[in-house]
């Protein structure tokens, strides 16, 4: 469960990139927070691979869990907050880091830990028919992709891997060990399947002992993989790579393990780079240029120390960095981080085997393999099973040392969260906060807020008749900018399910106090994500109120426009015997939200529920509308079998809800299964008695699910039955790929309970 803190935060780490070093800094600062120091780690991937165990997964030994360290969940022991998106630049002048897809994020400290790029625009046709291992990350959807292209060719096929370093060694073994299997399976002849591996220079493993070579020379010539030495691939077409000496060889897939290179776009930050885009750094890992900026692992460039670029560096770098990004931000001396000159490498074969390279040490066995798995899955276990947390239940002061006008405003803060008073934000925060935003113009809104005033006013046209509603909810994740999203795509609901546009809202905002600068920076965030939504829905934001809490809350009062003609035609109490039941998006974020509080959700599952959140009801009442829909809702906090007796007791019907038929989000019915449930579950389990034959259904997986209360939910709908096939395509044109008929209304029976349940 995240550690309940009472300390404002008076200093933002920022980390960009998931990488091995980030890791052991989220978790060294999970064992020991340090009070008033908040962290946030920007990755563009929630599960990040562990390289070690990379080549035992692409050999089948491991799945894709074994091997990938799951940020968001090990963020949430960190009390980090994770912010799934990708740098792209840096304001250093300003402190902010530039991404892709959300406001930019501001920091004291910033660390870079993004590994690196492959250097394939230096070769002509390599970018376009080469299959590149860097970025590590983004390697499994290709490698995925390759085996079943392989699986699915018939005859023989060539597969060619471009550099002979320890990775492409062992990449080649392993690929080549799986593919084999692979094409056992299917009942196809392995002898087929020909790799070869080239390098421009004459010796294999160059930065390892000749005793490791020549092991490698010896499994590379028994497993039938043709070594081509001295052969500098200048160009590649597809099907062929030619090399520098006027040679040309076809293959069939190319992939590319030579040395890669720094980021693009760190050019444009002004940090000293080396001569391949990597920065440099000094021996405290701070960047040669700025002391607030750090870098470890592939990216970072040690000037004074050169090494490998592997991953054990990375890794090792990670307690050092942790320990001087804490005394940076207690201003205490640095300390220098000293790298091994020897490290121990142990590098498989594919088939459970492996070699062990230390210096001039080489020895090699299935025992070695053993070792080698032992070692990895304990180092994994570090960032899937957490220590017990310190108790930071108890105020700690902060170490965090704050001089002048910044010490004000930390004392009131502190102030102010003892008090627990809502008192308003100040106007100068919030007019920063909001500067930079721009909600929709609309003809409409007389005054809005590009001319505020007391309150807003908007016009209604003659003909149109307005439809209001309300909604408001704490932040159940630590993202500002995408619980801004959420609330806002919540609120809009209400207006959608009822066939209505949205036109204007107010906000209601409340923030904990602390220091002006992350208050802002909160409220940026937030009302960003916010207005991104509303200004999508067509819906200008013309007001507003901020005020201090306890907690990070936000909510909507939503007015909509709606021909009069058409007030009516989407109401709860439409329902006619005969329709199908509709549900435009999956069920299953209570019990994912509530599985995430305890670290018990996996950080996709957590994505995903959050990328149904986001999606607006907008285009799927439109839809519904279109398809004659005699009845809907919105989804939220009462759960399905809630909000369809909401439709049922005033339409005069019953419904039959197929829990097979129910589209629901990826790990819901794991937690649960678990009996992982929403706070609000005992409440909405009360209307169990609305079921008829309910204890039949009391074991069925799905059974909780209909309980679950939601955020931001899908439409629930009746449609005429001759319509429902075509409804539920077009709405997966839409886009709300996981619509589906789940039910039919039947007469209203004699039995008292509305709702009965089928497989
Ligand atoms: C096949 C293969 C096998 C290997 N095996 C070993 C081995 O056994 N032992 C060993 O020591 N080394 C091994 N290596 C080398 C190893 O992969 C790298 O040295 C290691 O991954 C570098 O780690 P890192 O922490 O620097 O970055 P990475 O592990 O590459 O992590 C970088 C992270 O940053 C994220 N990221 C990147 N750019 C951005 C951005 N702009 N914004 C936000 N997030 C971003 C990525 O999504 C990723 O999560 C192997 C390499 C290969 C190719």
């Amino acid at each position: 469960m995240k550690k309940p803190t009472d300390s404002p935060v008076l200093r933002d780490i920022v980390l960009v990139g998931g990488g091995h070093s980030h890791v052991g800094v989220l978790r060294r600062f999970g064992m020991h927070p340090v009070p008033g120091v908040r962290l946030t780690v920007i990755c563009r991937d929630t599960h990040t691979p562990y390289s070690g165990m990379l080549p035992g997964y692409i050999a089948g030994h491991y799945t894709y869990d074994d091997v990938h360290i799951d940020l968001c969940r090990l963020a949430g022991f960190a009390s980090a907050r994770f912010y799934r998106d990708e740098a792209v630049g840096l304001d250093r002048a300003a402190r902010k880091v530039l991404c892709r897809g959300r406001p930019p994020v501001p920091y004291d400290q910033l660390s870079i830990n993004i590994g690196s790029t492959p250097m394939l625009a230096n070769v002509a046709g390599a970018s376009e028919h080469a299959i590149p291992v860097k970025p590590i990350h983004a390697f499994n959807e290709r490698w995925l992709a390759l085996l079943g292209r392989v699986v699915g060719h018939p005859g023989a096929m060539s597969i060619a891997v471009v550099g002979a370093g320890a990775g492409g060694v062992e990449l080649t073994l392993a690929m080549q060990y799986r593919l084999q299997n692979e094409l056992r399976a299917a009942g196809r002849d392995p002898a087929g399947l020909q790799f070869h591996l080239l390098d421009s220079g004459e010796a294999i493993l160059p930065t390892h002992n000749s005793a490791v070579r020549s092991a490698f020379e010896a499994v590379l010539r028994d497993r039938g993989v043709v070594l081509h030495r001295n052969a500098k691939v200048d160009s590649v077409a597809a099907g062929q790579l030619h090399t520098a000496d006027g040679k040309a060889l076809h293959a069939d897939e190319i992939v590319w393990v030579t040395r890669a290179s720094g980021a693009p776009w760190l050019r444009a930050t002004g940090l000293a780079l080396d001569e391949s885009g990597f920065i440099r750094v000094t021996d405290t890992l701070q960047t040669v240029t700025d002391p607030d900026v750090f870098a470890a692992g592939d990216i970072a460039c040690m000037v004074s120390q050169p090494r490998e670029k592997a991953g054990v560096f990375a890794v090792r770098q990670g307690p050092p960095l942790a320990e001087n990004l804490r005394r940076a931000v207690e201003r205490h001396a640095l300390h220098p981080y000293r790298a091994q000159r020897h490290w121990l490498a142990l590098i498989s074969t594919g088939d459970k085997y492996a070699v062990a390279s230390r210096g001039g040490l080489h020895f090699q066995g299935a025992w070695v393999w053993r070792w080698k798995d032992w070692i990895d899955r304990r180092f994994m276990r570090r960032f899937s099973e957490f220590p017990p947390m310190q108790d930071s239940m108890q105020p700690a002061a902060s170490p965090v040392r704050l001089e002048g006008e910044e010490a004000a405003q930390a004392l009131s803060a502190i102030a102010m969260r003892c008090g627990g008073c809502g008192a308003k934000v100040g106007a100068t925060v919030l007019s920063r906060a909001l500067g930079g935003l721009h909600p929709i113009d609309r003809p409409d809104v007389l005054i809005g807020l590009h001319a505020p005033d007391d309150a807003a006013v908007v016009r209604v046209l003659p003909g149109k008749a307005m439809v209001h509603t309300v909604d408001f909810f704490r932040a159940f994740i630590d993202d500002p900018y995408v619980f801004g999203k959420v609330a806002a795509n919540h609120a809009l609901g209400d207006i959608f399910a009822m066939g209505a546009e949205a036109q204007s809202a107010t906000a209601i905002v409340t923030v904990p106090p602390g220091l002006e600068s992350k208050v802002e920076d909160v409220l940026t965030q937030m009302m960003s994500g916010a207005i991104e939504v509303l200004n999508a829905a067509g819906c200008t934001l013309v007001g507003g109120h901020t005020g201090e809490g306890a907690e990070l809350a936000m909510g909507f009062a939503v007015n909509g426009l709606i021909d009069e003609s058409m007030v009516g035609v989407l109401r709860k109490g439409g329902m006619r015997p005969g329709d199908v039941l509709i549900l435009t998006k999956p069920i299953g974020t209570g019990t994912l939200f509530a599985a995430h509080a305890k670290l018990e959700a996996r950080g996709r599952w957590i994505d995903a529920a959050l990328d149904s959140m986001c999606q607006s009801n907008r285009a799927g009442a439109q839809v519904l509308l279109a398809h004659g829909a005699t009845a809907c809702t919105d989804l939220t906090g009462f759960g399905l079998l809630g909000h369809l007796v909401e439709m049922t007791r005033p339409s005069g019907v019953d419904a039959e809800l197929s829990l097979s038929a129910l589209p629901v989000l990826e790990g819901a019915e794991e937690t649960a299964a678990a009996g992982i449930l929403s706070s609000l579950q005992p409440a909405n389990v009360r209307l169990r008695r609305a079921l008829r034959d309910q204890g039949a259904w009391v074991d069925d997986p799905r059974y909780p699910l209909i309980f679950d209360p939601q955020t931001a939910g899908g439409l629930l709908a009746s449609v005429p039955a001759e319509r429902a096939e075509a409804c539920v395509e077009a709405l997966k044109t839409a886009g709300y790929a996981r619509a589906a008929a789940i039910g039919r209304i039947l007469p209203q029976g004699d039995a008292l309970e509305p709702v009965v349940l089928a497989r």
